[in-house]
This record gives structure tokens, C-alpha cells and sequence, in this order.
């Protein structure tokens, strides 16, 4: 049967999508090694000190800071379904595919939906939300930091005053931005923040950082009903990862090893470095792209370095360009998501993505695909203005 079962051995693609991102092969290492009980010693020294750094990248001393078992979108889950009752007012900002998620979510969670929409690859303005909840006082309003649909990076500063003005939860998905951008959790007193380990934490996918306000906390231990999701009720899960150490689910072991790994690669670069790195790499790559004649589909002054949206000139097969690109590049991009699906590209540099060799590879090999089909580019514009851009510092 060995024919019809053969060995694992996964091409080595280069992953520019909207995530998973290149895993750092220490990450891979550290993934190999023994398990130990989830209740060992040496297990619970690891959670502690994966707490601890957790709490350095989302830039909080919030205590419950903790990676929930699955992706980023169970951070989504347990962000809502912990902090909103049935028949709570929560407020959703749209600007994407996630923001409609986090509505979905929320309705799911039984909680009445408001929402502020804006076009896709534009931002939500304070005033819009201002409006808003004066129009439907929330609970919780909700926003996503990356917009990985459409590359926006939507500032959060003056809606997070609003926000707490009126005396609601500020609820951010962080999953595309920490470990990329600046995710300031408390100078900007975020309620609930949570991200996923697959984007610029470059580890594979499987965990979901969350931290909890004091203020979030208190909420929730003041609910009336109990949260729907067993699984994923925080007042259960940090008596595993608090004082008590109460068996609730087994730790997913090796996941842990891995975000531990990967979280000690951003302590030694440093988040200012890192944080400068997928500026200056994400720059570059965008001035490439326009250098050859391409459109980015975020909004001016609010594109996020980690992952740009492109939209493809008029006639180019998508899918076939793509797998064209995968196939002889072995390089992944990401196709459009929703409105876009078909008329866009998504890049990714994210963690260990995030490389001049990777921006400089991407660029050529965009250029090539696209000359071959026909599309007109000077030869080699986009990597000339690139070097420039990265010769600048
Ligand atoms: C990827 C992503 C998610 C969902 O994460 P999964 O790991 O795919 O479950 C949620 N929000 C944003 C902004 C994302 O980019």
C-alpha cells in the first residue's frame, strides 16, 4: 500500500498570502520535541512564561493574556461569546470580509447588531461611529485592526475614546495586525484583543492570543447567563492558566512549544525592529507594485505593510496566474476575498515573510507572469523602484 499512501513531503512554497505566513525553522524545531504532561511542571513554567510574552506584543499588563485552542477566528468567538449576553446592544464596524464575520459572530452570541459599513479598502471614521452610538447605545463595539480582505490598517486611537466616552467594551481583532503593526492594548485601553498565530507571529495556525481587560473581566464575572460555549468560557480557561491549574482541556502541547518559539524570535528582534522591518519591507513592495502601472485596493495613508491588496488590470485569469505563479514560483499569493474575488490579489509579508528577498522575488515574478499574458510593463520597473524605496532606509 505504500503507492496509494506515500511519505509527507510538502513542497517548500514561499507563503505571500494573507496567511499562514513562513514559519521560522526554530518555530519547526521546537515543534519536534518531546511532549510533556500538560499538568507537568516543566508544561506550566512554559505557559507562564508564553503568558509573559504574549503580554509584551500585545503591549498590555492585562492578566488574562493567554493563547485560546484553534484559529484566529476562535478568538473571535470567544471575544464575543464571553463578553455579550443574549439581548445585548453591540455596535460592528464593516469594512470587510471580517468585520461581516464579527456581525455573524455576534448575532450568533444572541446580541442585537448594529453596524457601521464602509466601502471595502476605506476605513471607518470616528464620527461614523460617534454617530452611531448615539443613534444605538452598545455594550460592545467591535472593529478589525487589518482588514486582511482589503489591506486597510484602520486606526483605532480616537474611535477607542469614543468607545469608552460612552461606556462601552472596545472589542479589536488584532489577528493580521499583531506582531506586524503596533497593537497597543492598554494606552489604548482595548477591552478584548485577539489575534491567531498563522499571520506576523509566523507559527502555524492552531492558537488565538486573547487578553482581557480588567474592565472585560469584571463583566464577565458579572453575566447572568452562562457563557454558550463550553469550551471556550474564559472563566473556565484561566483556571488552567491561572493560580489553580484546574484541568478544563488539555493544552494543545506542541502548538504551545511552537508560540513560545515564535514569541521568543519577536523578543529578540524587538517589536520597534520588527514593527520597522514590515514597514520598510511593506513599503517597498508597494512602491513596486504601482511602479508597474498596478492599482493597491486600500484606501491612501491607511495601507497595512503586512498584507496589500492589488487589483489586477482588466482581462488576467486570476486563478490561472495564480497557480501559474505557484507551480513555477512556488511562490503563494492570495486570490480576492467577497467583492474581490477575482479582481485582486492579496500579498502577504507577514513575520518571517516579511524579507527584501521576498518583496524582490514577488515583484519579478509578478512581472514575469503578468509580461507573459500581455499585460504592458516596463522590464523591471517595479524592482528598480523598490531598491530604491529599500535603499532609503
Ligand atoms: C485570518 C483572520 C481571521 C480568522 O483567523 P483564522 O485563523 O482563519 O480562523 C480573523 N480576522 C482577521 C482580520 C483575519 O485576518
Amino acid at each position: 500500500m505504500a503507492d496509494a499512501f506515500p511519505e509527507l513531503a510538502p513542497p517548500l512554497r514561499i507563503l505571500m498570502g494573507p496567511g499562514p505566513s513562513d514559519v521560522h525553522p526554530r518555530v519547526l524545531r521546537a515543534m519536534s520535541t518531546p511532549l510533556v504532561g500538560h499538568l507537568d511542571p516543566e508544561f506550566l513554567k512554559l505557559t507562564d512564561a508564553t503568558m509573559e510574552l504574549l503580554r509584551r506584543v500585545f503591549q498590555t499588563r492585562n492578566r488574562l493574556t493567554l493563547p485560546v485552542s484553534g484559529t484566529g477566528s476562535a478568538g473571535m468567538e470567544a471575544a464575543f461569546c464571553n463578553s455579550v449576553e443574549p439581548g445585548d446592544n453591540v455596535l460592528v464596524c464593516v469594512a470587510g470580509l471580517f468585520g461581516e464575520r464579527m456581525c455573524d459572530v455576534a448575532a450568533r452570541c444572541g446580541a442585537k447588531v448594529a453596524r457601521v459599513d464602509v466601502e471595502w479598502g476605506r476605513v471607518v471614521e470616528p464620527e461614523q461611529v460617534a454617530a452611531a452610538l448615539k443613534a444605538h447605545p452598545a455594550k460592545v463595539v467591535a472593529i478589525v485592526h487589518a482588514e486582511t480582505s482589503t489591506g486597510a490598517w484602520q486606526p483605532l486611537e480616537e474611535i477607542a475614546r469614543i468607545v469608552h466616552d460612552h461606556g462601552a467594551l472596545f472589542l479589536v481583532d488584532a489577528v493580521t495586525s499583531l506582531g506586524g503593526v503596533p497593537v497597543e492594548v492598554d494606552r489604548l485601553g482595548i477591552d478584548v484583543c485577539y489575534s491567531g498565530t498563522q499571520k506576523c507571529l509566523s507559527c502555524p495556525p492552531g492558537l488565538a492570543p486573547i487578553t482581557l481587560s480588567d474592565r472585560a473581566v469584571e463583566v464577565i464575572h458579572r453575566r447572568k447567563t452562562k457563557v454558550q460555549s463550553w469550551y471556550l468560557d474564559m472563566s473556565m480557561v484561566e483556571r488552567y492558566w491561572g493560580q489553580e491549574r484546574l484541568y478544563h482541556h488539555t493544552a494543545p502541547i506542541t502548538a504551545i512549544y511552537g508560540l513560545y518559539e515564535g514569541l521568543r524570535l519577536v523578543h529578540e528582534e524587538g517589536l520597534e525592529a520588527r514593527w520597522a522591518r514590515h514597514q520598510r519591507n511593506g513599503d517597498a513592495l508597494h512602491v513596486g507594485l504601482m511602479a508597474m502601472g498596478l492599482e493597491l485596493g486600500a484606501q491612501q495613508g491607511h495601507r497595512l505593510p503586512v498584507l496589500t491588496s492589488v487589483l489586477l488590470p482588466q482581462g488576467v485569469d486570476d486563478a490561472a496566474l495564480r497557480r501559474d505563479l505557484l507551480t513555477r514560483y512556488n511562490l503563494e499569493l492570495g486570490g480576492g476575498l467577497g467583492q474581490l474575488k477575482g479582481k485582486a490579489w492579496r500579498i502577504g509579508l507577514m513575520g518571517h515573510s516579511s524579507s527584501e528577498t521576498n518583496v524582490l522575488y514577488a515583484l519579478s515574478a509578478i512581472e514575469r507572469a503578468l509580461r507573459e499574458v500581455g499585460v504592458v510593463i516596463p522590464e523591471g520597473v517595479g524592482i528598480q523602484h523598490a531598491c530604491a524605496r529599500l535603499e532609503m532606509g
